[in-house]
């Protein structure tokens, strides 16, 4: 065999199998379609700006899911501290009310509604995360007759999981989130230098035990008795004891050209629905405004921040740097004609917020993407609902990235399987050498 284990994919979930397999000494190779690693969490240089793609923070910071990868591969991520998130509404900044004392002291919610928000938060915080998978938000608050705490409600599905309409967010996988960020001190970090720390951290990783390729595009998995045991590229042909992939679930029945998987399996990587939406990046010749922290709208649901007023050096000096996203759903991406009126939007509310900003714009990038996380946490989309990480009729196949059920979403359940996966590969190659 040329090696131990090929990756295909070099995003978070790849890089970061990768990492932590060539660090138990396995001999890796990772094999990326792109030119540039990093997939949907890539950066680039432009102007002396570090442009990412797209609003990317870590939740929970140094006790979140990066940096767990990190800590196992004895290095550690350097976080800056975010400020304190804040909601626009009727032309003002306010403190988000994003917990139970926030709620209470938070001039934008009437006293009852104050008393509804910190019910349903303390709801959903209590008992098994598990038990409310199937459950929407919609189906929890179905009883709620205060518009105040359902807006918030959307703000906070909206931040915390990306799934800002209550129909299509579970209550279970809510409150998971709400668990974790209840448990954990800092709520939110950035990493310095943004993604280009994780990215570059993984792949010294990665190459310190084997070898990245870059422009290297996966064509076809072929399988002899239940083990894939080629892995053809569109110039080439390689062969390792264990694959996984760490491409999106949707995209891997093309590996098999349709054939060899369980027909379950495909149905379920198939229909999995991804959040998508607008993102807005710009560059502004001076600086527009001060605030270092995630700020939210609330109708609609949209989120931004001043990337370069947490980290000075994304931007050159004197400028800044802004991103921001628009949650849309995926059918409407289709449309054009309703993503153009919501970009419309977007800049008026940009507009309403920072006066002026559109004349202080050096460049602009605008992505219209039909896949920003893996999938949407919707009920029948939890964790358990989720393509698992092994397909039972392939012994040495192995499945990573945010579109498996691990737990989080987002980068999180990037990083989450990986350090599951690495794990039962490190095991089954250790089975495989005691069985030889
Ligand atoms: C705009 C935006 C904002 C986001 N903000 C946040 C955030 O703030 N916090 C957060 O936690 N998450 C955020 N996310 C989500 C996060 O970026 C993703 O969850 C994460 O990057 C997914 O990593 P992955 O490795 O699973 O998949 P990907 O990043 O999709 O990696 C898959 C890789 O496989 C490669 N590939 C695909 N097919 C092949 C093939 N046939 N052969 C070889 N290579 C192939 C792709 O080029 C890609 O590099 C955001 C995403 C976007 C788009």
């Amino acid at each position: 065999m040329d090696h131990d284990v090929i990756v295909i994919g070099g995003g978070y979930a790849g890089l970061s199998a990768g990492a932590l397999l060539a660090h138990k000494g396995y001999r890796v190779l990772l094999l990326e379609k792109s030119r540039s690693l990093g997939g949907r969490a890539s950066y680039q240089e432009r102007d002396g700006y570090t442009v990412e793609y797209g609003l990317h923070d870590n939740r929970f910071a140094s006790e979140g899911a990066a940096a767990a990868v990190f800590r196992r591969l004895g290095r550690e991520i350097e976080f800056l501290e975010p400020g304190d998130p804040e909601l626009y509404r009727d032309g003002r900044f306010y403190p988000l009310p994003n917990s139970v004392g926030k709620i209470f002291r938070s001039p934008l919610l009437p006293p009852r509604a104050k008393l509804s928000a910190a019910r349903y938060l303390v709801m959903l915080v209590a008992g098994n995360p598990a038990r409310k998978y199937q459950v929407s938000l919609e189906e929890i608050t179905s009883r709620c007759r205060s518009p105040e705490t359902l807006e918030l409600l959307r703000v906070l599905s909206g931040i915390g999981i990306i799934a800002p309409d209550l129909r299509y967010s579970s209550a279970g996988e809510m409150a998971a989130f709400l668990r974790k960020a209840l448990r954990s001190k800092v709520k939110v970090g950035y990493p310095k230098g943004g993604t280009r720390q994780i990215i570059e951290g993984l792949r010294e990783e990665v190459e310190r035990n084997g070898q990245i390729m870059t422009s290297a595009r996966v064509t076809r998995l072929f399988l002899r008795k239940g083990t894939v045991n080629q892995v053809k590229t569109e110039s080439a042909a390689y062969t390792a004891h264990a694959v996984i992939s760490a491409i999106p679930v949707q995209e891997v029945p093309d590996l098999f050209a349709g054939k060899d998987l369980p027909i379950k399996f495909v149905k379920k990587a198939r229909e999995l629905v991804p959040t998508a939406g607008i993102t807005l990046d710009l560059g502004l010749k001076e600086k527009v405004s001060e605030k270092k922290g995630l700020l939210v709208t609330s109708d609609p649901v949209t989120m931004g921040q001043f990337t370069s007023n947490i980290d000075p050096g994304m931007a050159p000096e004197g400028k800044q740097l802004l991103s921001w996203y628009y949650p849309l759903p995926l059918p409407w991406m289709k449309n054009s004609e309703k993503v153009d009126r919501e970009e419309r939007h977007l800049r008026d509310i940009l507009q309403d917020m920072f006066p002026g900003i559109w004349e202080a714009v050096e460049w602009e990038r605008v992505m219209r993407l039909n896949m920003v996380d893996g999938f949407l946490p919707r009920p029948g989309q939890t964790k358990e609902d989720r393509p698992e990480f092994t397909i039972p009729s392939i012994d040495n196949f192995f499945l990573c990235g945010d579109t498996t059920g691990a737990e989080g979403t987002g980068g999180d359940t990037a990083f989450n399987s990986a350090l599951r996966v690495s794990e039962m590969v490190d095991a089954y190659l250790k089975g495989r050498k005691e069985e030889v």
